[in-house]
């Protein structure tokens, strides 16, 4: 039973793939927080991967961890941004989740002997974690995007779920359908029709849509807005002009420009808790934002750059925003060069042209491929003092870089690429190696939320301004303990170990040797808010400005 008038919002795409119904819910959920309400974003894949954990970056976009280790899309990445939360697992859902819930149900005998079918018992648990997840958060509103568009058949279960709970709460539950407004080039006007079209497939389902948000390269005129509301049946002002803005973060305040908020809080009987000021941190943000001018340059140097045609702002969105965020609040913004380190190996690029730019970043990545020249390029960074930020394997590989060429130990490397080196600096764990040999890889990474002390003094502390931290994990290697103590005699401080001394959490060099080189075994790009820019992240760019003053 759900909660006495919670609320829901359920957001379906139309037309095609990839307008922005993430931003869109994160937008709207970020305006009716505002509002004084407490929302829950949900996030519905209906593919069967049982989570994103096995999913190709490269194809299906940065794989988002949460706190609990749950491997998700990359949306909820967003709404972790745009909400300011922390979002559990119940947040998440996909085909492959609930059928296999129900599967194992059924195995169990939980039906009593009944027939199950995908209508109602698929639908029924689509329901169940939907209320779940509200119950969690013990939340007013809550938010659920519906991955894919109207037409394909992958969602159609998502959708029928959501159809009967309005049937039950027809003044609890509304429907957006965010759709898009393309501009054939030998036209040159926005075409209202595939919108129509796909309002006519969601009616088919039996769901009719509250609001549409258009989206589209321009805004949408008022004389559109009357012929979509007349096809559609709905309001005019029930149309929402959404189109192409420079910043994602602008989104929010652009819907209220066309009062999305009242009209969502007049359909549900709902009043604003709030008054004035709404949007007041975000706007002062948006403003930084748009403030900022002057640009440092910031190399990005990894494995995957070099697929071609895949979307690398995807691939990485958590490292682009967190860069931008602490961009933002230090009044740069930061241009970001993709490096793919195999150019350095075969020489079509020479390392030493990273001396025309102000900082190197080193993200995660797996597997041995363009792994020496992301060494080369580490070598470069450290000797000539460039600041410096790995991420994850960007740490491992920094420890071996140091190990190669501080200590001497010329074969150092990773038990991921080379276990037979003599020096094998990063090293599986012992329980992870017991399941590796039985093959079960989704079992071997160390996922979600694990805490570290810092050392009093060290640049990790000054940047966070704590002692203890907790950060997000996704990774199967760890420094090896049996070097750690020659390591640290050669300079290279471990200044975040786990709790209990036994895992490297973050490497650094001394701030007399180099002006900023750390590395963190975890993701802290997973932290990073726009309200509150990740303190790592600020400390790198913060050392990017300065040095780039120096100049
Ligand atoms: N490949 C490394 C490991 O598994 C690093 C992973 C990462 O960068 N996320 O430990």
């Amino acid at each position: 039973m759900k909660k006495k008038n919670h609320k829901y919002i359920f957001v379906v795409g139309g037309v095609m793939s990839g307008v922005g119904k993430g931003i869109a819910c994160s937008s709207i959920g970020k305006i009716l927080q505002s509002k004084g309400f407490k929302v829950n974003p949900i996030k519905v894949d209906p593919y069967l991967n049982v989570d994103a954990g096995n999913m190709n970056p490269t194809e299906h976009g940065e794989v988002f961890v949460l706190d609990s280790g749950l491997e998700t899309d990359q949306d909820l990445g967003n709404y972790e941004r745009f909400l300011e939360m922390d979002l559990s697992s119940a947040d998440y859902m996909t085909s492959g989740m609930v059928y296999k819930h129900v599967l194992e149900k059924e195995r169990n005998l939980g039906f009593k002997g009944k027939c199950v079918e995908a209508i109602p018992h698929i639908t029924d648990e689509i329901l169940r974690r939907i209320k779940k997840a509200a119950d969690f958060h013990e939340s007013d509103i809550s938010l659920i995007e519906i991955g894919g568009t109207i037409g394909d058949y992958q969602n159609i279960l998502f959708i029928e779920a959501a159809r009967t709970l309005k049937i039950k709460y027809p003044q609890d539950v509304i429907f957006i359908m965010v759709s898009y407004l393309p501009v054939p080039g030998s036209l040159g006007e926005m075409k209202t029709r595939p919108t129509q079209n796909a309002v006519r497939q969601l009616n088919s389902y039996g769901v009719q849509p509250d609001l549409i948000i258009a989206r589209g390269v321009e805004a949408l005129d008022y004389k559109r807005k009357e012929k979509i509301a007349m096809a559609c049946a709905i309001a005019p002002e029930n149309v929402i002009s959404a189109p192409d803005i420079e910043s994602i973060y602008d989104v929010p305040l652009n819907f209220e420009k066309d009062k999305i908020s009242s009209i969502i809080l007049k359909i549900f009987h709902l009043r604003s808790k709030t008054n004035g000021n709404s949007l007041k941190d975000w706007k002062e943000f948006v403003h930084k934002r748009a403030k900022a001018q002057k640009e440092i340059q910031i190399a990005v140097v990894g494995k995957y750059f070099d697929t071609g045609d895949f979307v690398l702002s995807d691939a990485y969105v958590s490292v682009i925003e967190a860069v931008k965020f602490s961009s933002y609040w230090n009044g740069v913004r930061s241009k970001l060069t993709w490096i793919n380190s195999k150019e350095y190996e075969v020489g079509t690029r020479k390392v030493s042209e990273l001396k025309n730019y102000d900082g190197v970043i080193v993200p995660g990545g797996f597997g041995e491929s363009g792994v020496e020249g992301v060494i080369m390029s580490i070598e470069y960074t450290r000797k000539n003092k460039i600041p410096y930020l790995g991420l994850c394997y960007g740490m491992q590989l920094a420890v071996i870089e140091y190990a190669r060429n501080v200590l001497g130990w010329s074969d150092a490397n990773t038990a991921e690429i080379n276990p037979e080196s003599s020096r094998v600096v990063i090293d599986i764990m012992p329980e992870q190696k017991k399941l590796l040999e039985e093959d079960r890889y989704g079992a071997t990474m160390r996922l979600g939320a694990y805490p570290a002390i810092l050392k009093i003094g060290s640049i990790a502390f000054e940047a966070y301004k704590q002692k203890e931290i907790l950060e997000r994990h996704r990774h199967r290697y760890e420094v090896n303990p049996e070097h750690i103590e020659e390591i640290e005699n050669a300079g290279m401080v471990f200044s975040g170990v786990s709790p209990d001394g036994k895992l490297m959490e973050i490497a650094e060099l001394p701030r007399e040797i180099h002006p900023f080189f750390l590395g963190t075994q975890f993701h802290p790009e997973f932290k990073a808010r726009p309200l509150h820019p990740h303190p790592l992240f600020s400390a790198f760019v913060e050392s990017c400005i300065r040095v780039k003053g120096k100049k």
